[in-house]
């Protein structure tokens, strides 16, 4: 009885210690009102948006949670490397738990349902509550052999504080006239509206994906689960509003399956196949572009193999 009131205790503490940590990186954008910003903490803030939220979503989401391109062990560390400066936890966490949420969509085990935990906890309660602490290395074994990305995960601190401190020089170089400016009003203020700023936008729109991109949109395909498209969020999150698409066809690089379903994230990475960084990128089978459930794929598939067949007997 005593213990099990400890743990309880214990559990509860932990939470709020996180909830307030979470709440004060929400509240420390607020500083620039003593500070004042300048144009250039403002590009620095849009910039850091966009740019991070790419390695979001091509690197914790589509290359560490679903593989769906191939690149070299340098590169993949670049890619983890880039993705954490987003303050989202190391990228054996977060593909982690994503790979979960893809095997037990809106069932009990998935640790961001809204349709069952409701918004909050889908939002961010499943993020800084204890549940979901640490790494089950056993999920994400295909990339917990390589120690450096094992020791990158449980340092997940590390990228956002180099990415900090290089914010400040730069608001200390261009806001203040040189790099030791970096600790004065000048560094600061491109720290409080350049990184921070950004970064809890960019916890936002993350978020939404796992929380009301199981809710609101159109749903294309029979994907099993509560998913949707949305436009105007694959447009604020670089193409991860496809959600629908993503969970009929998880493994594909890119999650606008036609033309017109913008997804920046995708045209990233096929600059960066250009350059030969990455290559084997996944594409979609025209069976499941254009099926309605797994079962009229199926169907579509061995239609078209028939076609096939047709056209070499004649
Ligand atoms: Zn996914
Ligand atoms: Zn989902």
């Amino acid at each position: 009885m005593q213990s099990s009131e400890t743990t309880v205790v214990k559990k509860s503490k932990g939470d709020l210690a996180k909830e307030l940590g979470f709440l004060a990186v929400h509240l420390i954008p607020l500083a620039a009102l003593f500070t004042g910003a300048t144009l250039f903490d403002w590009m620095v803030c849009i910039f850091l948006y966009v740019f991070r939220m790419f390695w979001i979503t091509g690197g914790y989401h589509r290359y560490f949670s679903h593989k769906s391109y191939k690149t070299s062990r340098w590169f993949q560390f670049v890619i983890a490397f880039m993705a954490q400066t987003s303050a989202q936890k190391g990228a054996l966490w977060w593909a982690s738990h994503h790979r979960v949420h893809h095997r037990h969509s809106d069932q009990p085990e998935d640790p961001h349902s809204m349709k069952l935990y409701g918004f909050w906890h889908s939002h961010v309660g499943w993020i800084v509550g204890p549940d979901h602490k640490e790494t089950n290395y056993k999920v994400i074994a295909d990339y917990a052999k390589y120690p450096e990305l094992v020791w990158l995960n449980k340092h997940h601190l590390v990228p956002p504080v180099v990415l900090a401190l290089v914010v400040m020089a730069l608001g200390g170089i261009v806001n203040g006239g040189s790099i030791t400016e970096m600790f004065t009003t000048a560094g600061f203020s491109a720290l409080f509206v350049g990184f921070f700023l950004s970064t809890v936008v960019l916890y936002h729109g993350t978020f939404s994906i796992n929380s009301i991109m199981h809710k609101f949109g159109n749903q294309r395909y029979e994907s099993g689960d509560e998913s949707r498209n949305s436009l105007w969020l694959a447009l604020l999150t670089l193409g991860e509003g496809w959600h629908n698409n993503h969970h009929y066809y998880e493994v594909a690089a890119r999650q606008g399956f036609f033309w017109w379903e913008i997804d920046l994230t995708y045209y990233g990475l096929k600059v960066l196949s250009w350059l030969g960084l990455i290559w084997d990128l996944r594409g979609v089978p025209k069976h499941i572009k254009y099926s309605k459930n797994k079962e009229h794929a199926k169907q579509l598939a061995k239609q078209a193999k028939q076609k096939e067949l047709e056209v070499e007997a004649a």
